[in-house]
C-alpha cells in the first residue's frame, strides 16, 4: 500500500506512534520511516541515544520514546522528511507539531496556514509559531505549528495561504480581518453562526452579504469540508437595509 500510494497505512502508523501516555508527558519524535534504505543521519544526530544504533545501514530506525527529549535534531537531519516532533502539552487546547519544510518561501512566524494530512487533504487551520532555518546544506528548515490538540497525529504538511493575507478585511461592517477569522476557526468556531455570535461578522448594515461567503470558504478550506455540507447561517428579514421610518410608515403610501 505504502509503495503504491506513498501514504502510510494505519498498521504502519500503529507501529511507530508514541503511546497516549508518553505524548501526554511532553515533546516526542514520531519517526514515519518504513522503507529499508541505506540512510542513518537520524541516528547519528540523536544525542540522547533514543534512536537505537543500526546493526545494518539499511535498517529502519527504532526509537525509545521514553528516552526522547523532543529536541528535534533528528527532524532537521532526516533527508527523507520522515520525522516530526509532537508536543501535546503545548497548551490546554493546542498541540505543537514541528515539521520539516523544504519549500520556498518559508512561512512567516505568526501567520496562519492550512494543516494537511498525510494525503495532502486540508484538515485544520494552523498557526506558525516558529521557523528554524540554519541555512546549513545538511539541515532542513523546521516549522513549528500550533494545531488543535486532536490534530497532533494527523497534520504532517502545510499549505501557505497566498490568496488572502491575514490583514484582508472579511467583514467590512464589523472590521473582522482574515487573520482574526482564521484564529477563531482554529479555536473551534466552525459554523457561520458561531463566527457571527463571537465576532459580530454579518450583523452590520450589509447583513453578511459580503462576508458570509468568505467565512464559509475559509471554514471549508480549514476543515476540509465541502461548501455544500456546511450549515448556512440564519437569515432574518429584512434582506436589504431598510430605514426605520420605512418600516414604521410603509413605502409608497402602503
Ligand atoms: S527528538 Fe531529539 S532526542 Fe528525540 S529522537 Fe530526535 S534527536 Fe533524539
Ligand atoms: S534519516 Fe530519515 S530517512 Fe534516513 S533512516 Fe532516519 S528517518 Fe529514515
Amino acid at each position: 500500500m505504502l509503495e503504491k500510494t506513498g501514504v502510510a497505512t494505519e498498521q504502519d502508523l500503529a507501529r511507530v506512534t508514541p503511546s497516549k501516555e508518553r505524548r501526554a508527558k511532553g515533546p516526542v519524535a514520531v519517526i514515519e520511516c518504513f522503507q529499508r534504505i541505506p540512510c542513518n543521519p537520524c541516528q547519528t544526530a540523536c544525542k540522547t541515544g533514543a534512536i537505537k544504533e543500526f546493526k545494518d545501514i539499511n535498517d529502519t530506525p527504532e526509537i525509545d520514546h521514553d528516552a526522547c527529549t523532543g529536541c528535534g535534531l533528528c527532524v532537521s537531519s532526516c533527508p527523507g522528511l520522515s520525522i516530526v516532533v509532537v508536543d501535546e502539552t503545548y497548551s490546554e487546547e493546542e498541540a505543537l507539531v514541528k515539521i520539516p519544510y523544504e519549500f520556498l518561501p518559508l512561512p512567516e512566524a505568526g501567520s496562519f496556514v492550512t494543516g494537511l494530512d498525510r494525503e495532502g487533504k486540508p484538515v485544520c487551520r494552523a498557526k506558525v509559531v516558529k521557523v528554524l532555518n540554519t541555512k546549513s546544506m545538511d539541515r532542513t528548515p523546521v516549522v513549528s505549528l500550533a494545531v488543535p490538540k486532536d490534530m497532533s497525529m494527523t497534520v504532517r504538511f502545510i499549505k501557505l495561504n497566498d490568496y488572502f493575507s491575514d490583514n484582508t478585511i472579511v467583514c467590512r461592517c464589523e472590521e473582522l480581518t482574515m487573520g482574526e477569522l482564521r484564529e477563531l476557526i482554529r479555536k473551534g468556531y466552525n459554523t457561520v453562526d458561531e463566527i457571527k455570535r463571537i465576532s459580530r461578522a454579518g450583523m452590520g448594515p450589509c447583513q453578511g452579504r459580503t462576508c458570509r461567503q468568505l467565512i464559509m470558504q475559509e471554514i471549508a478550506a480549514a476543515t476540509g469540508t465541502k461548501m455544500a455540507d456546511l450549515t448556512v447561517s440564519t437569515y432574518r428579514p429584512p434582506v436589504k437595509p431598510v430605514k426605520l421610518g420605512t418600516i414604521a410608515g410603509g413605502e409608497h403610501g402602503e
